[in-house]
């Protein structure tokens, strides 16, 4: 939402510092492991010198030459051979004379497969038939056995078990986001915190607008700030303040301000950072969120988005995934509930639909203030337009007064865009500073995407398109409730292929005849084309679309058409929304369907009166618009004369 993240302050977690990738710690744990395995390899396996021969050599070879000392049989398998010290020095033995290290091997030197001991035995006594008793080979019977296989057969399954383990979980970790780093991550939030003067340094200066809500935070700054004054008095300051507007009014600044007024620390998170795909994580995201906030007290915790987790619980069957929203959000009212309202943490949260929120978020003692942001006025509009052009290099003939009469409807975010833009647009064109013409190609683009020149348009369609704008022109300019048109242009920009710039009013209630005009103006672009070359293409599609809504706005839910009556069938709950059932009967479906399309009509039969009269008028400004492409106010007063009332 928030695309200050982006431009001001870098984003400082908490771990900062404690790089994960490069620790030396695990680096050290590693050798250590590695260097004991080998010390453990050496310690049982000391019989790395020992040689495999079979009985032809032990007999021929050594029994014949009288070199061996004894001969051990183990586990009545293994006939292990040791040679006499003094016979070591014979060349032959000189791959076994030496240990490991270099010392002298005591042996055993060889070994071989007896097969089994009787056999053993029999060729043992045939190869020393002739010899005296005394002289005889002297064979022990050891039984050893050996603990590192066994020992390996159980550590290697668990070893790969954990080793498996660490492996997927770190995988799915790292697809999840920028939370849960390792796999003791899961539950634990990473919210991004911002200091004062340490992380960022926004107040209330870089909040323009916004005067009274400015008053109303100035409480919690004040409390933070000094809550002495407060609890000595026994009061207490609110925990939860909900921050209501559309995005890009300034919702995630004006908690930065209040955090950089009360230079305080600031936690912020957004809803969607607590749900993820392991059921559980958000609630214990939740307790360690206000754990890390309650440990830096007095603090800010900012959650950006609420309506994610704090939509209004589902009271139809329930699926996983609201499963875990619910029990997200049951952690939220815990830890509202659980703190004592003087701890000096507070709760900022943001949302742009506080009508779907669970009311036991909004209930006394939870976020029970809200501070409405709506779109900013053209006073406020001025303001931000300062604020952000106090950094860009202005020309004088600038009017930021204008400029803010030219974007009703922009957030505080869209008016950030458009200095920025305008500036990008200055530096393209290797401007010394930015000027006017500059900031209204930033609001064109802003509102209607980049142009396009070099988009491939034949004449005929150029010819179709122009009627087709000048028809809007035309219609808007002979209706009363149009606002005034400034500009008609015929230059392909995004996906459109022409436009008509008007400078709006600011409304808060429209009336039945606004709502009318507009879908006759709307019209007008198809009416003009049926009119002049007898048929309709497909260039009205955005225009239908409009239109089509706007109709069924004002017969299903604002209750402007007389058959309908006074009903509406707006949800301001949401609950309908996911219910394929509408909350109405078939008959009222019939009758919203025919009053839609009667508007629709009695409104296109006007656009076509309007035409048909000033078709002259018509037929000039579509051929204007194909020589210069762009045709200004000037130009419209000239081909269809002033305007008799203005809006
Ligand atoms: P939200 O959280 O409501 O979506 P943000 O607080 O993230 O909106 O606002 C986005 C950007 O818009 C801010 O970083 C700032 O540059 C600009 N902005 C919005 N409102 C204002 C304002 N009142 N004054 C100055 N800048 C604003």
């Amino acid at each position: 939402m928030s695309n200050f993240d982006s431009q001001n302050s870098p984003n400082y977690s908490e771990e900062e510092g404690t790089s994960r990738s490069s620790n030396p710690f695990t680096f050290l744990l590693y050798i250590v492991v590695i260097v004991g395995l080998v010390f453990i390899y050496f310690l049982f396996n000391n019989n790395s010198n020992l040689t495999l021969i079979n009985w032809e050599k032990f007999n021929h070879e050594m029994l014949n030459d009288n070199d061996v000392e004894k001969v051990d049989i183990v586990n009545n398998e293994i006939a292990e051979v040791y040679i006499k010290k003094e016979s070591l020095r014979k060349a032959k033995y000189n791959s076994v004379s030496t240990g490991f290290w270099g010392n002298v091997n005591n042996g055993p030197h060889f070994y071989f497969a007896i097969g089994s001991v009787d056999l053993f035995e029999k060729k043992l006594d045939a190869a020393q038939a002739g010899l005296l008793e005394k002289d005889k080979l002297v064979v022990d019977y050891v039984k050893r056995e050996s603990y590192l296989p066994k020992l390996l057969s159980w550590i290697f399954p668990i070893l790969l078990f954990i080793f498996l383990w660490f492996f997927i979980i770190r995988r799915i970790t790292s697809g999840v986001g920028r939370t849960g780093n390792t796999i003791f991550d899961f539950g634990r939030s990473n919210p991004k915190l911002y200091e004062k003067g340490k992380y960022s340094n926004i107040t209330f200066k870089d909040l323009a607008g916004y005067e009274e809500a400015k008053v109303e935070v100035m409480e919690i700054v004040d409390f933070l700030k000094h809550p002495e004054n407060y609890t000595k008095l026994g009061a207490k300051i609110p925990k939860g303040i909900l921050l209501v507007g559309a995005p890009g009014t300034g919702k995630t600044l004006m908690a930065k301000a209040v955090a950089g007024e009360a230079e305080v620390p600031f936690f912020s998170l957004s809803g969607s950072e607590f749900i993820e795909m392991f059921v559980g994580v958000g609630a214990s995201r939740v307790r360690d969120l206000f754990e890390k906030a309650k440990r830096k007290a007095p603090s800010i915790i900012f959650i950006d988005e609420i309506d994610t987790i704090g939509r209004l619980r589902s009271k139809s069957i329930s699926f996983q995934a609201n499963d875990e929203r619910d029990s997200t959000l049951n952690q939220l009212l815990a830890e509202l509930d659980g703190f004592d309202p003087n701890t000096g943490v507070i709760v900022l949260a943001a949302t742009n639909r506080a009508d779907i929120l669970d009311p036991a978020l909004l209930r006394a003692g939870r976020f029970d203030r809200h501070i409405y942001l709506e779109l900013p006025n053209k006073q406020e509009r001025i303001a931000i337009f300062g604020v952000h052009m106090k950094s860009l290099v202005i020309d004088t003939n600038v009017d930021v007064v204008y400029l803010a009469t030219q974007t009703p409807g922009f957030s505080g975010a869209d008016i950030a865009n458009v200095c920025n833009e305008a500036a990008l647009i200055a530096a393209r064109k290797k401007k010394l500073s930015i000027d006017t013409q500059d900031f209204f190609d930033a609001i064109d683009r802003m509102m209607a995407g980049i142009e396009k020149k070099s988009k491939l348009i034949s004449p005929i369609e150029k010819n179709i398109i122009a009627y087709h704008e000048a028809g809007h022109a035309v219609v808007s300019w002979f209706l009363k409730n149009i606002d005034s048109l400034q500009k008609v242009t015929i230059i392909p920009r995004g996906k459109s292929l022409g436009g008509a710039w008007y400078l709006p009013e600011e409304r808060q209630i429209i009336t039945y005849s606004q709502f009318f005009d507009f879908i006759c103006a709307a019209l007008g672009g198809r009416v003009a084309e049926e009119i002049v070359f007898n048929e309709a293409s497909s260039g009205a599609l955005d225009d239908l679309e409009k239109i089509t809504k706007q109709a069924y706005m004002m017969v299903a839910n604002l209750g402007l058409s007389k058959k309908i009556g006074h009903v509406s069938f707006y949800d301001s709950t949401g609950e309908y929304e996911s219910s394929i059932q509408k909350p109405y009967s078939e008959s009222t479906a019939m009758l919203i369907d025919d009053e839609v399309r009667k508007i629709i009509e009695d409104a296109h039969t006007r656009a076509k009166n309007l035409l048909e009269l000033n078709r002259n008028k018509l037929d000039d400004l579509a051929k204007r618009l194909l020589e210069k492409e762009v045709v200004y106010k000037s130009d419209l007063e000239e081909v269809l004369g002033k305007r008799t009332f203005t809006i």
